[in-house]
């Protein structure tokens, strides 16, 4: 037997057709929905992610702007947060991480308009996806599920697996999965025997950044793995945190790295913002905030 890949191609697909239909929705109010993306770094991998999300905008007709502020202060980014949480025309911001040496990202983050964070980075995001309130999750996170429920993989009752407890991943996906009542497992650095765990569930959810930490040792027969990991091999290739050779002939599903989790995380960006833009008209409409006329 051989795992069924679960691919993000059709899942990121999915997702550009309701951004699609949004957009046209939005267009007939004169609303483009804009995305706001902070830099302070120079760094390669930062520069590559940022302007494949730009470029993705761009085929489905949502505004992004890249604001590149280099080697900038704590008090110049915050300064630049407020800015965009006090602009009626940008609907999501992401504040891209890493930052220059010493600024501490968790203290950012949280000034960034609920409304808008769309990568669900502020902690009132996470709080709100906790106690089962509308919040914009972490992309990331959110890619898990929306593959999940893609592929008609049934989560209520079952045992998941997650590894890993970052507030990025482990802990907004372990959320998630509560609400879709699934009965949760959370395994990360200090968990005493990770099998034992892992080989009960039906499903494993890998985003430990440990290459290749989930090998057939670990795993039930006929479960499920998504493998959340990336890594850049030595020939410039990607793995993940799954030993995919190893795991693949015992499992019934896994989704491959690349072209899993990664390929839908920059769709669901663009689909929050788009959100976003839809929840903004809503409360402008219900007089809860100013929209300008022929934007
Ligand atoms: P992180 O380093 O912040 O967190 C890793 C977590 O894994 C920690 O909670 C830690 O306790 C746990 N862990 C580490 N070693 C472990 C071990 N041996 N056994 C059990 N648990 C262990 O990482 P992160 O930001 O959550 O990212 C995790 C992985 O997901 C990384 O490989 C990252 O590159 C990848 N990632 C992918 C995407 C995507 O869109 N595909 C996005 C974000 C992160």
């Amino acid at each position: 037997m051989s795992a069924r890949l679960l691919l993000g191609e059709p899942v990121a697909e999915k997702v550009r057709q309701r951004i699609g239909d949004l957009v046209t929705q939005l267009a007939t109010e004169h609303v483009t929905p804009k995305l706001a993306v902070i830099v302070a770094t120079d760094n390669q991998a930062t520069n590559w992610y940022v302007s494949s999300i730009a470029r993705a905008a761009t085929k489905l007709a949502v505004a992004c702007e890249v604001l590149d502020l280099g080697e900038a202060t704590a008090e110049t980014l915050a300064e630049t947060i407020k800015t965009l949480n006090a602009d009626e025309q940008i609907h999501g911001i992401i504040l891209q991480t890493p930052l220059p040496q010493g600024i501490d990202a968790s203290s950012l983050v949280k000034l960034i308009d609920p409304a808008k964070d769309i990568d669900g980075a502020n902690p009132v995001s996470l709080g709100q996806l906790s106690v089962g309130q509308e919040a914009f999750a972490p992309a990331t996170a959110r890619s898990v599920i929306e593959i999940l429920e893609h592929y008609r993989i049934p989560l209520a009752g079952k045992h998941v697996a997650v590894i890993g407890r970052s507030t990025v991943v482990g802990k907004p996906l372990a959320q998630l999965l509560l609400q879709l009542d699934a009965t949760v497992t959370i395994c990360h650095s200090r968990t005493v025997n990770l099998a034992e765990h892992t080989s009960r569930a039906e499903v494993c959810v890998v985003a430990a950044g440990q290459p290749h930490l989930l090998t057939a040792n670990e795993v039930a027969a006929h479960s499920v793995v998504i493998d959340v990991g990336t890594h850049v091999t030595e020939s410039g290739g990607l793995t993940g945190d799954v030993q995919a050779d190893s795991v693949q002939p015992l499992v019934s599903a896994l989704s491959p790295v690349p072209g899993g989790v990664g390929t839908v995380t920059t769709a669901l960006l663009l689909l929050h913002t788009v959100q976003a833009a839809v929840n903004f008209l809503e409360r402008s409409r219900r007089g809860e905030c100013q929209m300008s006329v022929g934007r």
